[in-house]
This record gives structure tokens, C-alpha cells and sequence, in this order.
């Protein structure tokens, strides 16, 4: 079977050399094996993105020279879908509502002696998963804002693994990631949740991407599970460094294509400056 990859960035910025070769890295993969490669604006948080960013990223990549198959997926179109993979895991009881605020949660977790740290900080201490019903019926008719929580305990899956590229298979253990929101009250859907819905949606079969991204696909491998979709295989790859070894970040302004461009850079000298040769 012909492979299927994707570069799915999320438009809070412009691209650097980073993204470049993360999205050379997917395309290669794909053209090199006469595969597909698709386009995934991965928008869902309104607080963070923004739409001259997606534009200005379809146009970096086709100045990059890379082409893509089928239309682009903008995740902000498709709000629904995701609605209703939430439903699903909530008609099985796998996901709670959760009203507390970020300062409700550092309060509590600083009052408790050892918080137990997930691959993105504390763990969520449980309040909510522990409210009375009536109480947790109340809040939700007066309408206090939620975000959705995984039932963590509930939604265990035992023994899932994943095909790391040139390492064969990785036991997962998506019970570090706690109680983990897959909804949240500013964002209709978390970037966990949308990730695995379109790669299974959009027939992904190896999905290249940051080694930062490693430690998530325990809990992708997890989501798999529970909503019955298949495994990709995966390839993650070092993060681009700059001269001083620090990782390019949209913060820290690390030149953008824009500016590599402005000051002269042909498409093919950026392709070589991102680390992906002709
Ligand atoms: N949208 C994510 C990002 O820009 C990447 C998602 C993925 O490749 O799984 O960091």
C-alpha cells in the first residue's frame, strides 16, 4: 500500500526553517515512495492562531516547492466532527465535566504534598471527577463553563504500542497524561483529539513530525483505541537547532522564510539552509 504523510502545522506564526524541514522530511517521505502528501492547518484553538498565518504558510510552502495532494483540511471547518467523537467517549461514560479554573487547580495542587508531573506538567488532582452528581448537573444547567476531561482510569487501554521508525515497537503508557482535556472551555476540541481524528480520517499512514511530539503518541495511540481508529506508523525527528543548539522557536523570532526570502534566499538555498538538500 502506497504511504500516506502530512505536515499539519498550527498557524500561530510564520514558518521558520524548522517547519521547513519538517515538511520537507513529510513530503520526501511520500513522494520518495510514489505516496501521497497532504496539507493540514491544524486551527482549533482560537486564542492562539490566526488566519493570515495559514495564508501566509500555504504560500511559504509553495514557494518551498512543495505541492500536495487533495484539498487543504482547515481543522476549524470541520467543529462537528470533533463534537461528535466527544459525544461518543462521553455516551460511554470515558470524559467529565470540568469547571475549574487554572488558578482553582495551581491552588490545589500546591496545597498537596507530591503533585505526580505528566509529559506537560502536573497532573490534574481529580476535583471535578469526584463532584457530586447533583452538583456536577447543577453547574452544567446554570451553564459554568467546562472543559472535558478523559476518565483516565475508566479509558485505560492495556498494552498499546506504537512503530517508531528504525525502532521498532514502543510500549505506550498514556496513564502519565492524567485526566487530560480534550475540550477546552476557549477551544471547542484538543489538539490531542483533532491530531488522531484526521490522520485517521484523511487515511494517514505514517505520520512524521518533532521528537517534541513523541511522548503525545502514547495518548494518540490511546484515542486510536477507544474510537476504533488504525495505528499510523510514526518517524519522529530532532528539532532544527540554531548556531548556539537552542530549538527554533516562533518566540525566540527565528528566521522566517519570509525573511530568508526577503534578504534573497532562493527556494532551493532554503531547502539546503533547512537541512534538506536536493
Ligand atoms: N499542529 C502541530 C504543531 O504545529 C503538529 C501536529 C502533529 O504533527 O502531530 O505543532
Amino acid at each position: 500500500m502506497p504511504i500516506t504523510t502530512r505536515f499539519a502545522p498550527s498557524p500561530t506564526g510564520l514558518l521558520h526553517l524548522g517547519h521547513a524541514f519538517a515538511a520537507l522530511t513529510a513530503w520526501r517521505r511520500a513522494r520518495d515512495a510514489g505516496g501521497r502528501f497532504l496539507l493540514r492547518i491544524e486551527d482549533i484553538d482560537p486564542t492562539r492562531c490566526r488566519p493570515e498565518f495559514t495564508a501566509a504558510i500555504l504560500e511559504d510552502l509553495a514557494w518551498l516547492g512543495l505541492d500536495w495532494d487533495g484539498p487543504v483540511r482547515v481543522q476549524s471547518e470541520h467543529l462537528p466532527e470533533y463534537r461528535a467523537c466527544l459525544d461518543r467517549l462521553s455516551a460511554r461514560g470515558l470524559l467529565y465535566p470540568c469547571f475549574c479554573t487554572r488558578a482553582a487547580i495551581q491552588r490545589e495542587l500546591a496545597a498537596s504534598a507530591a503533585a505526580p508531573h505528566g509529559p506537560d506538567g502536573p497532573l490534574y488532582p481529580g476535583t471535578c471527577r469526584r463532584l457530586p452528581p447533583d452538583e456536577r448537573a447543577a453547574r452544567l444547567a446554570a451553564g459554568v463553563p467546562h472543559a472535558l476531561r478523559l476518565d483516565m482510569a475508566r479509558a485505560l487501554v492495556p498494552g498499546l504500542t506504537f512503530a517508531e521508525d528504525g525502532e521498532g515497537l514502543i510500549a505506550c503508557d498514556p496513564a502519565r497524561f492524567g485526566d487530560v482535556v480534550l475540550a477546552r472551555k476557549d477551544a471547542p476540541a484538543s489538539y490531542h483529539l483533532c491530531v488522531t481524528h484526521d490522520d485517521a480520517l484523511q487515511g494517514v499512514t505514517l505520520v512524521t513530525r518533532g521528537i517534541d511530539l513523541k511522548p503525545a503518541t502514547d495518548l494518540h495511540r490511546l484515542l486510536q483505541a477507544l474510537l476504533g481508529w488504525p495505528a499510523p506508523a510514526y518517524a519522529h525527528h530532532p528539532l532544527r537547532t540554531d548556531t548556539a543548539g537552542r530549538r527554533l522557536a516562533k518566540r525566540d523570532h527565528a528566521a522566517t522564510l519570509r525573511d530568508l526570502r526577503a534578504a534573497g534566499a532562493s527556494p532551493a538555498g532554503v531547502r539546503a539552509l533547512a537541512g534538506m538538500p536536493d
